[in-house]
């Protein structure tokens, strides 16, 4: 039969899975000789067991009892006892900390009758029917639900007759009388009086607080899997509200903030835990405990030290003084903000408790990312007008503009508020500072491209009535206009009236190089751990850049080249004209005419581009998306030639337009002629932009550069697609004098190119994961109608714990990839191979990626120092 419980003596921290957290670490302290209340702990597979089943596993109270009794003889103390009660602690507790979302119950074991065995025993009957009842509250709320306020009202009442100096015990006695009405009146029958049958209630109701509803909204918000269950502890209890030489707090073995080393908590003298949450009266800063118990103070603090050398880490402890003599209910490493995480790991390499290597590992590429963004000072905002989702993180103060062509027609910073976004409002996004949605979540499109290009995001701020059309925004009875100032939050979701002064990242000025390390502490450990994350990682870390600026900032933040420049962006703005006589040319000579115009200015794009890179390689890819992705989109010209129509004019160039846009619609443009499909029917065009690149290179060549582009055709899917562009750019490359040699290989982003990489290596110098359209294609997901619609029920039914736009599908996307990097290599040993998608800059699927043997990642430069440490991660 399986065990169910284990006593704090034979659990340890290992085993976190079966006892939880908290058990688990308990258990711990306990073996470390650390003064715990003596208890027990029922494993998350009996929780398990028990949701599945909706009945406690057989024999699970037989065990319970069994241990209860080791207790019980323990303290010489039983459960029940008429003159001298033990009192139980029933606590939750699963394998990730989940602070407050599930249910604790304290003083299970008082009834009617023990409570006049407590009153004798402490000498305090004020004490016993507070506690008893603390407990029918608690119970009544946790076990059956009863609104908390339907006790609240009645204590409130209470406290408001006693005065000043509190309910004394006969008042309090009295109020447990209505207490025990309050709760047959909301449940039904009494209070249970047995305290056997209190306890197992309780340790359902625990089991059942796994599935509350703020647990499962914690859990989806923090990617921990739902079907892990709870642990419970059970364990004696001890007070801390029997006078004032007594208290409980919560401490912290170095600042959470900061990370500066000290002690730091809060202490509350005469009071239960609940009383410290609950903020019923001001806790004092815990040197106080110094001056009030010097005692109980010392013994603290060489426990927290005991703790932080055993753990290797800053742990928070919550602790109980009972009439001076402290007891720890509680510790675990502890949560700290991106700074202190940094810090401490810094600092306890410095203190010799953890290697370089292990330090790497106590931060994360999020919390880096986080250091990066510069912050609204908080003391400086006022109240916000409206709070979103936090999408992309940063903060940003702009007038407001709703639309895209007002947006990158400004002068002056603007933020770009529109319901939601979508590909048209590219140009838009880019040029400002911020963008605010009303409609869509994390993964919308807003959310998606603002964190790709590490624009500050809001989205999802439904509270907003946007109507572009007047050119303002409404939120209550407050109205925004066209050049309104706002500030955006991407990292709270707030939004604000006005300028909220901005401080600046000064991890952000370090990794630009702006400022050295030297004299501030955060920055001082940022840059010992990314040194030491570039020492050790063998993946390279590139950049998707489009511009000489671009280029210069990743190059920066560390970028060692471009792993994919996209040659689209080089078509919009007044280039478009370009593109659409290309589109609209009714003969070779049109045809050639337009793309001898676009020619010089590809050519200038590419100058700057490897200049910014001098020395470093920069993969070119040639044009991919659909060419009437440059037309205007069909709605707005239907809708143009129908009102010159409607006015007697002629559509003129309008009408020639809207015939080309029929002509060339596709139902599914993202399987349609796009691509390398473009290159092989589109006469000319890939063979300029070749052209394009050897003339720059040869002109950066004869400036005393040193250019190294590569030139990397979109989504092939059979090897000899790849030939025919490769053989058409090898003819132009030759008649290009006093150019290196210069690359050609593909982008690996349809299955069918992963499943004959062996063959299409033949044809190509290096390979480059599009792991955004292998996702999109081996799961038959499009992105840009799956996130908004049907990826929330996934989520949420578990199908998967992360989007697979977020990070890779190891199973299946990334299976592709490692059978296309081994068959690869077999045709060709020396093969580059990197990934290019917006996975290149999730720290998670970067492990996945140096395990898969890629020889670097591209992201976005903003990812660089992320990528930098992710790499440095999956090599320790
Ligand atoms: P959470 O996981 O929400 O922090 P806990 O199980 O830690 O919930 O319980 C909340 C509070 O109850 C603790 O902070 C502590 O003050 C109090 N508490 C827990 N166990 C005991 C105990 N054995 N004796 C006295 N108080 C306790
Ligand atoms: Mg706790
Ligand atoms: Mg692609």
């Amino acid at each position: 039969m399986a065990k169910y419980v284990y006593d704090f003596i034979e659990g340890d921290r290992s085993r976190a899975d079966l006892l939880g957290g908290k058990g688990a670490n308990l258990a711990e302290m306990t073996r470390l000789g650390l003064p715990v209340p003596p208890g027990f702990t029922v494993t998350t597979e009996a929780c398990r067991a028990y949701l599945a089943d909706d009945r406690p596993p057989v024999g699970l109270f037989d065990e319970v009892n069994a241990h209860l009794r080791e207790v019980e003889a323990r303290l010489d103390r039983r459960l029940g006892d008429p003159h001298d009660p033990l009192l139980l602690a029933v606590r939750s507790g699963g394998r990730y900390s989940m602070p407050g979302m599930m249910e604790t119950i304290l003083d299970i074991g008082l009834n009617d009758t023990t409570v006049a065995g407590l009153a004798a025993q402490s000498g305090d009957p004020r004490f016993a029917w507070d506690s008893y009842r603390r407990l029918i509250q608690m119970f009544g709320r946790t076990v059956y639900g009863v609104p908390a306020e339907e006790f609240e009202r009645e204590l409130a009442a209470v406290r408001a007759a006693a005065g000043p100096a509190g309910p004394d015990a006969a008042q309090l006695r009295a109020l447990v009388e209505t207490y025990k009405k309050v709760f047959a009146a909301q449940v039904g029958h009494d209070f249970p009086q047995a305290p056997h049958e209190q306890l197992y209630l309780a340790i359902r109701a625990v089991f059942e607080s796994w599935n509350a509803e703020r647990a499962v909204l914690y859990r989806r918000q923090e990617h921990i899997p739902g079907d892990l269950g709870t642990a419970v502890t059970v364990m004696a209890m001890v007070f801390g509200n029997l006078g004032p030489d007594s208290g409980t707090g919560v401490a912290f073995t170095r600042d959470p903030a900061t990370g500066q080393p000290g002690v730091y908590g809060d202490y509350l003298a005469d009071a239960q835990g609940e009383d410290v949450v609950a903020g019923v009266r001001n806790t004092v800063a815990l040197p106080e405990l110094e001056r009030i118990d010097p005692t109980s103070y010392r013994r603290l603090t060489e426990i927290m030290a005991t703790l932080e050398r055993h753990y290797r880490d800053l742990c928070d402890v919550e602790f109980t003084v009972e009439r001076g003599r402290l007891w720890m209910l509680q510790t675990r490493v502890g949560k700290r903000t991106p700074a202190a995480a940094f810090v401490i790991a810094a600092q306890l390499v410095d203190e010799g408790l953890i290697t370089l290597d292990e330090a790497l590992h106590r931060v994360t590429g999020a919390q880096l990312a986080q250091l990066m963004f510069p912050a609204f000072d908080l003391a400086a905002a006022p109240a916000p007008l409206v709070t979103g989702v936090g999408a992309s993180p940063g903060a940003a103060v702009g007038t407001v503009v709703f639309d895209s062509v007002a947006a990158a027609a400004a002068t002056g910073p603007v933020i770009l508020v529109r319901p939601e976004t979508n590909p048209d409002d590219l140009p838009g996004m880019i040029a400002a500072q911020g963008v605010l949605t009303s409609r869509g979540g994390k993964t919308s499109h807003a959310a998606v491209v603002a964190r790709g290009m590490g624009r500050t995001c809001v989205c999802g701020a439904d509270a907003l009535r946007i109507d572009a059309e007047r050119g303002e925004f409404t939120v209550g009875d407050r109205v925004v206009r066209t050049g309104d100032l706002i500030s955006i939050d991407g990292t709270t979701g707030r939004v604000y009236p006005g300028r909220v002064p901005m401080q600046p990242s000064p991890v952000a000025r370090y990794l630009a190089g702006e400022v050295t390390p030297e004299g501030d502490r955060l920055v001082a450990a940022v840059d010992r751990l990314l040194s030491h994350a570039d020492a050790v990682r063998r993946l390279g870390v590139r950049a998707n850049a489009d511009t000489p600026e671009d280029a210069r900032r990743a190059r920066g933040l560390g970028a060692a080249g471009i792993g994919l420049c996209r040659t689209e962006h080089m078509f919009l703005g007044t280039r478009r004209e370009l593109v659409e006589r290309l589109i609209l040319a009714e003969d070779p000579a049109e045809r050639d005419a337009a793309l001898d115009a676009l020619l010089p200015l590809q050519r200038a794009d590419f100058v700057g581009i490897l200049a910014a890179m001098d020395g470093l390689p920069v993969t070119i890819r040639l044009l991919d998306p659909p060419l009437h992705e440059f037309l205007p989109p069909l709605h707005e010209l239907t809708a143009r030639v129908a009102r010159a129509e409607a006015l007697g004019e002629n559509p003129g160039h309008d009408a020639t337009l809207l015939a080309a846009v029929r002509r060339m619609h596709e139902t599914n443009p993202m399987l349609g002629l796009r691509g390398v499909r473009l290159g092989l029917v589109v006469p000319g065009l890939f063979a300029m932009q070749v052209r394009a690149v050897a003339e720059a290179t040869a002109q950066r060549a004869r400036d005393g550069g040193d250019p190294r582009p590569e030139i990397m055709v979109p989504l092939v899917g059979d090897v000899r697609e790849l030939a025919a562009v490769r053989a058409e750019a090898e003819a132009v490359l030759a008649g290009v004098p006093g150019i290196p040699p210069i690359p050609v290989g593909t982008m690996i982003e349809t299955p069918r190119a992963a499943l004959t990489a062996g063959e299409i290596a033949a044809e190509a110098h290096f390979f480059s994961f599009g792991t955004n359209d292998l996702t999109q294609t081996t799961w038959a997901f499009s992105r840009d109608d799956v996130e908004g619609s049907f990826f929330g029920t996934y989520l949420e039914r578990g199908v998967f714990g992360v989007s697979p736009f977020e990070t890779v599908d190891a199973k299946g996307v990334g299976r592709l990839v490692r059978l296309a990097v081994a068959e690869g290599r077999v045709t060709r040993p020396e093969l580059t191979v990197g990934v290019c998608g917006e996975h290149g800059g999730d720290p998670d699927s970067i492990g996945f990626f140096a395990d898969a043997g890629l020889d670097y990642v591209s992201c976005s430069p903003y990812r660089v120092p992320i990528a930098r440490l992710a790499a440095g991660q999956a090599t320790t």
